[in-house]
């Protein structure tokens, strides 16, 4: 560094100068002549010696416009030294105007009265490390610009995935406020999500909640009520495709509307901000190309601007017509089965035997004792039950209540009336309801009064019962008096009244038998019937029907298949008669000459006797009824046989005594097969 406190004279500094490597010029007066200028200068500069002599100006004419000749003239003046680092300076270099950088410095020499005789330059080219570190500011710059921008578009993301993810659940939650709201009640479901709906502020999550919405929903804009947003439920209700109503007005949209009060409404929803709620509302909806009656639930709400002004209608609705249908119709079946039960005086009960609690209808009560408005409760009802009846009525009621059971209830007995004490007997017939798991949920039915029917059996019963014993004694005689004159007439050798004879006999036996019938009949239905058992082999029995057969039975072939001695304990007539009814019946419905089979096995301890026969069959429909008392299969081939249908009634009736079970196979056309079973004492 030039230091103008050593002595050294002018000319030896500028050799000096013209040496060094760093650019260097002197200027000698404050016009800037140039005096010198080393090599290094000089073609920093870009010129030739010819600069040397002139002025600065004049041999950089492109420094006009820039600072440094008005800088050096300063330092000149002033004799302050004026230095800086990474200047920029744009200088003529090989015919090109450049930017170059400098660091530099502008130095006055001063002589020792003070003034300024020179001004020495030195300049260092730095425009590559400026650039280099130019190059550096700029990548570190923006890297740093990337890493903001990353790190607020990262934050941008973070705030859009929060805000998603709360969108999400408030959708979720407002999904499943909607599906639970669903399955209330229609009307108070519909308000339900209108008042969700009213939470919703964003435009985006109101389309999408809207989309979702099982309930039909649309958004009317501005006073014509242009459709906005309408939900594929609501397209479905209004019977319309999305591209028929999109961003039409609604009058437009959907003229069936018209003359209806529909549009009013919207209106004044428009006008007064209120709410309007229509509950089970008929209206004539669009369906395919024609109209068709509905009824739906809606909910016009208001919609609001941030200011306050209404801009819209939201409409909620839900097609109720089936719900409604199906529940007028439930009434009507209702109100039906009502008119039914008053009209045919049917006591309805109905038990719950989770609460215990019992109650029935007006007639019910009647029955028990009760005005129409006093309580019925279970213990009355089983008080009112007669003594005898009571426990069996307790067994039916908890065998309907067992799962197992199938729910079935179905008994008769009498009740006595607490005030009067007059019997009645009823007929009850009911059902149990069970839950998935089994338990028993409610025994409702009905009970019909039978005391009247009762009686009239009862007095049929007393009157078959009089007659058949009043007709025995006359018969037992006739028949007697027939043997004797059959003996007789055998000893005269009278063919013709022997023939006469037997034939009258043989009628005399069927007569008999008639009347045995009517009166065991009559025996059973009055709880007289008394079943004697003692212990016999069914194979002596069987024998006997085979003998009895012989001498009686003409018009077949009744074949005996050999019977293994069978042990049971028995009523042992009434069992006799079972099968002489049997195989009676078999003759009865069978053509002439054809075979009947009877037999008795006995497999796993119970012995079947099966009385087999060619006939007329019994068609499926007609066998249930079979065995019960006075049925009788109406066809052309039975028309002519004559019977009362007891028969079988009576055989059941001993069977079930004797906890046997009686059945029939049968194949109409081809023949039936009867068999009872009678368990079998171990040997
Ligand atoms: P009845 O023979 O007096 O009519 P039953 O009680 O013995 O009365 O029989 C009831 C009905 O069952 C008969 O009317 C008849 O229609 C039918 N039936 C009974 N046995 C036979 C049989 N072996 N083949 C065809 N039908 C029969």
């Amino acid at each position: 560094m030039f230091n103008p406190n050593i002595a050294i004279n002018d000319t030896a500094l500028l050799r000096i100068l013209a040496l060094s490597k760093d650019a260097t010029a002197v200027y000698n007066d404050v016009d800037l002549h140039i005096t010198f200028a080393n090599d290094a200068m000089i073609a920093l500069w870009g010129k030739n010696r010819t600069v040397i002599g002139k002025r600065l100006a004049d041999a950089l004419p492109e420094l006009e416009g820039q600072p440094f000749v008005e800088m050096l003239q300063t330092v000149w003046r002033t004799g302050k030294t004026i230095a800086d680092s990474n200047v920029e300076a744009m200088l003529e270099v090989n015919g090109r105007l450049q930017s170059f950088y400098f660091d530099f410095e502008y130095r006055a020499l001063i002589n020792p009265q003070g003034n300024t005789y020179a001004i020495l330059h030195t300049a260092t080219n730095v425009t590559e490390r400026f650039k280099a570190q130019e190059r550096d500011r700029e990548r570190e710059r923006t890297e740093q610009e990337l890493n903001e921008k990353l790190m607020a578009s990262n934050e941008e993301l973070m705030a859009v995935n929060e805000e998603y993810r709360i969108l999400h659940e408030e959708q979720a939650t407002v999904n499943e406020e909607l599906y639970a709201t669903n399955e209330e009640l229609a009307d108070t479901q519909t308000e339900l999500l209108s008042a969700n709906l009213k939470l919703l502020e964003s435009q985006t999550r109101l389309r999408n909640v809207l989309e979702q919405a099982p309930l039909g929903m649309c958004v009317l804009r501005g006073p014509k009520h242009v459709i906005e947003i309408a939900n594929e439920a609501i397209l479905n209700i209004w019977g319309r495709a999305r591209a028929e109503v999109m961003n039409i007005p609604h009058r437009e949209a959907r003229p069936e509307l018209e003359g209806q009060p529909v549009f009013e409404w919207l209106d004044q929803v428009y006008r007064t901000g209120k709410r309007q709620v229509n509950r089970e509302f008929k209206v004539w909806l669009r369906s395919g190309d024609g109209v068709r009656e509905a009824i739906v639930n809606s909910i016009y709400e208001a919609l609001k601007d941030s200011e306050g002004n209404i801009n819209g209608v939201l409409i909620v609705l839900d097609d109720i017509t089936e719900i409604v249908k199906e529940r007028r119709e439930a009434t009507r079946v209702q109100e039906m089965f009502n008119i039914a039960i008053e009209a045919g005086e049917l006591g309805a009960f109905y038990y719950n035997p989770h609460l215990n609690q019992f109650t029935g209808n007006e007639t019910l009560k009647k029955w028990f004792g009760l005005g129409k408005d006093e309580y019925l409760d279970l213990q009355l009802a089983i008080d009112v039950i007669a003594d005898e009846d009571r426990d069996r009525v307790g067994e039916a009621i908890a065998a309907a209540l067992d799962p197992a059971s199938g729910g079935g209830y179905d008994i008769e007995y009498t009740i006595i009336h607490p005030q009067t004490h007059a019997p009645r007997i009823v007929k009850a017939k009911g059902k149990a309801q069970f839950d998935t798991h089994g338990t028993a949920l409610s025994l409702n039915g009905m009970l019909l009064d039978i005391t009247e029917r009762k009686q009239d059996e009862q007095r049929k019963n007393d009157f078959i019962s009089m007659v058949s014993h009043e007709l025995k004694t006359p018969i037992t005689t006739l028949k007697g008096y027939l043997q004797l004159m059959d003996k007789r007439a055998k000893k005269l050798d009278d063919a013709f009244t022997t023939g006469a004879l037997d034939k009258s006999l043989k009628q005399v036996t069927k007569m008999t038998s008639m009347i045995n019938g009517f009166l065991n009949m009559s025996r059973l239905e009055s709880g007289k019937i008394h079943i004697d058992k003692q212990l016999f082999d069914m194979a002596d029995l069987v024998k006997e029907a085979e003998e009895e057969s012989l001498a009686s039975i003409t018009s077949h072939q009744v074949v005996f298949a050999p019977v293994e001695p069978t042990l049971v304990t028995a009523d042992r007539d009434k069992i006799g008669q079972v099968i002489t009814n049997l195989i009676n019946n078999a003759v009865k419905y069978s053509p002439q000459n054809s075979i009947i089979n009877v037999a008795c096995v006995t497999v796993n301890n119970v012995a079947m006797l099966s009385v087999q026969d060619q006939g007329i069959g019994i068609a499926q429909d007609n066998i249930d009824q079979l065995f019960d008392r006075f049925y009788r299969v109406e066809s052309k081939d039975t028309k002519s046989i004559a019977g009362f249908g007891i028969g079988l009634y009576i055989c059941k009736e001993i069977i079930d005594r004797h906890k046997g079970t009686i059945g029939v196979k049968s194949e109409t056309g081809k023949g039936s097969t009867f068999y009872f079973t009678l368990p079998v004492e171990e040997k």
